[in-house]
């Protein structure tokens, strides 16, 4: 790897074993070290004290697929910046389709009135089968979601910016994904046209008992909508791993006391689980590797996105 020899690497948090060896090649600087030669960074987030201290900073790999978190206002426009989408799309995956079906097909309702010693069958367990479910954002994790629910035999509409072809149906109106939906899955990042996007109005599009589930980013709901829905229709039911709150998810407790919410703390992805953060970090390398051989990387942010 004589490319990387001298080369000075900005690494702001612990990374785990097989991606340290990866980046063997590097001089690797951490907190605290002299940052004035660094020309690369490999970071989950970023502070401007941080990017203060790097003027010859060229390109930000971040470890996270979301890059919403970032300082981009101090952010120089020259500088390249990586996301690492597709990492831990298909752990998001999986976790998305478990709390759809767990939550559409009344297995989370069951259980909780089972543990309470109620054993009436009170819900019809309703079919995917056929019934309109909407993805929200077709890259590396709506995709997976979208094939997998209609191999399941449900009719499929994919939303997201930029057209892509699969067996749904493509549309850049969320008023047509939505209308009638049994259930929608939410995986849109987080950026300036993003934030706010599902208002009350499009939630209430969707079936009066419909399944709505987010593993994308929580502010790209209307925290109010989803608030409002949720009090006026009871069969409505919205499933979500992300918070306005961030991680500080006592902010949102509001959501958490209401019987229509189904809750998890932020899992779905490298936060809870070492598996899928050990292969964020090796992909997060490979990328940052790629960068220092000349080759385009992959998630090139798209800078307009967020400033
Ligand atoms: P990708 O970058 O692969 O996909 C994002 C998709 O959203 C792209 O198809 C993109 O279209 C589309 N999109 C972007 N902006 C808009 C817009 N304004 N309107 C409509 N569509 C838009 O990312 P992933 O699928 O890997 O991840 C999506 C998000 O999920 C991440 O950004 C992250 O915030 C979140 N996430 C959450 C995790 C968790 O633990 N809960 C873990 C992993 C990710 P285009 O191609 O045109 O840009």
């Amino acid at each position: 790897m004589d490319f990387l020899v001298g080369m000075k690497i900005y690494v702001n948090f612990e990374l785990p074993e097989e991606a340290r060896r990866l980046l063997g090649g590097f001089e690797v600087v951490g907190p605290g070290g002299d940052l004035s030669e660094v020309e690369a960074a490999l970071v989950t987030r970023l502070t401007p004290e941080e990017l203060a201290k790097m003027p010859r900073l060229r390109f930000i790999q971040v470890a996270l697929a979301g890059l919403d978190h970032l300082p981009w206002e101090h952010i120089p426009p020259h500088v390249v910046v990586a996301g690492n989408a597709g990492s831990n799309a298909d752990a998001v995956a999986e976790f998305a389709l478990g709390m759809l079906l767990a939550a559409y097909k009344k297995i989370i309702q069951y259980n909780e009135r089972m543990k309470r010693g109620e054993y009436d069958r009170v819900y019809a367990v309703p079919m995917l089968r056929g019934r309109k479910v909407a993805v929200l954002g077709l890259g590396e994790i709506g995709t997976r979601v979208a094939k997998i629910l209609a191999a399941l035999g449900a009719e499929v509409w994919g939303f997201s910016r930029s057209r892509r072809e699969g067996p749904w149906r493509f549309t850049t109106s969320l008023e047509e994904a939505l209308r009638g939906a049994s259930a929608a899955v939410c995986a849109l990042p987080l950026n300036k046209h993003t934030r706010g996007l599902i208002r009350y109005e499009h939630l209430a599009l969707m079936a009066e008992d419909a399944v709505f589930v987010n593993v994308g980013r929580a502010e790209v709901v209307d925290r109010e909508g989803a608030l409002r829905i949720l009090k006026e229709r009871p069969r409505f039911v919205f499933a979500s791993d992300v918070w306005w709150g961030r991680n500080n998810f006592a902010k949102d407790a509001e959501f958490f006391a209401l019987p229509n919410v189904v809750a998890t703390p932020w899992v779905a992805g490298g936060y809870g689980s070492e598996e899928v953060w050990r292969e964020m970090a090796v992909e997060a390398v490979k990328n940052l590797l790629a960068w220092a051989r000349g080759e385009t990387p992959k998630n090139i942010a798209k800078r307009s996105d967020y400033v």
